[in-house]
């Protein structure tokens, strides 16, 4: 449990914040002390709201600490057509990267196209190309087609006969 604003969250003053919730009024009080909890909680103290958190375990015991940390930019969403969820979920990327720069690193990912695949050279990167407007993707983030030869220079151990 954690009072932010009218207690400083400090594990030693557990009991005193626990107890001060009986008697305490709060703007805001947050079941949940997962990712989604503590983003809540943090905009809302930096709002000047005060707010009390309860988590029932520990904090990030839950989902939150399964995470593997991508920032996702919802690319997988554009093949269920869930059109303006991509571009909700790029903007929101577009903001944890501007607000966070030391936490959100980009990182580039090769996509090889083979032979019998599910995904076609065509329909590829024209579906890139809407995934990039959509999710508002600019600059050298956006997608880039590779020849085989530029493919094959970058990952030398993909298989030459079907890529
Ligand atoms: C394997 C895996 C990998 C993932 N990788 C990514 C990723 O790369 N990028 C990404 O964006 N997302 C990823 N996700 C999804 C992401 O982890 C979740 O969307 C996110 O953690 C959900 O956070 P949350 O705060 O909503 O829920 P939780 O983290 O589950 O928090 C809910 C909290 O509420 C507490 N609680 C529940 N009931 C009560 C109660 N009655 N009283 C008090 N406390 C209570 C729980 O103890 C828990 O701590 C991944 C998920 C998994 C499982």
């Amino acid at each position: 449990m954690a009072g932010l604003k009218h207690n400083k969250f400090n594990a030693l003053k557990r009991e005193e914040i626990k107890n001060s919730f009986k008697t305490k009024e709060f703007d805001l009080v947050i079941i949940g002390g997962g990712i989604t909890g503590a983003g809540i909680a943090l905009d809302a103290a930096n709002r000047g709201l005060s707010v009390a958190l309860i988590e029932k375990q520990d904090y990030a015991a839950g989902t939150s600490s399964r995470s593997t940390k991508l920032i996702h930019g919802g690319l997988r969403y554009l093949k269920q057509l869930e059109v303006k969820l991509v571009s909700d979920v790029g903007k929101e990327r577009a903001i944890a990267y501007k607000n966070a720069p030391h936490l959100v690193v980009p990182e580039k990912m090769l996509l090889p196209l083979i032979k019998g695949g599910s995904l076609g050279k065509f329909s590829t990167n024209i579906a890139l190309w809407f995934y990039d407007k959509l999710a508002g993707v600019t600059g050298k983030d956006k997608r880039k087609m590779l020849s085989k030869a530029e493919t094959l220079a970058k990952e030398p151990l993909l298989r030459n006969d079907i890529l």
